[in-house]
């Protein structure tokens, strides 16, 4: 299995996206939640990170958040 070296990369990328983001440090101190569930996030547990009323926010991995996540960018569409 190869996994594990996918997310190994996948997680370099993380870093660097949440560091240009200027939220690495509120992941990696735990003051990071989930917009949808409040879970805290770390880098294991975040499934996206996207803009939101002029602040960073974050989605966890779980199935629920990232289907409400799919449903706000499709509002936000719609509002064009
Ligand atoms: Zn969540």
């Amino acid at each position: 299995m190869k996994e594990n070296q996918i997310k190994a990369v996948h997680q370099q990328d993380l870093k660097k996206l949440l560091k240009s983001l200027h939220v690495y440090d509120s992941v990696t101190s735990n003051t990071a939640t989930c917009y949808f569930c409040n879970a805290t996030m770390s880098l294991d547990t975040i499934a996206a990170v996207f803009p939101f009323n002029d602040a960073v926010c974050f989605c966890c991995d779980q199935s629920m958040c990232c289907s409400a996540m799919i449903d706000l960018e499709q509002e936000d569409e719609t509002l064009g």
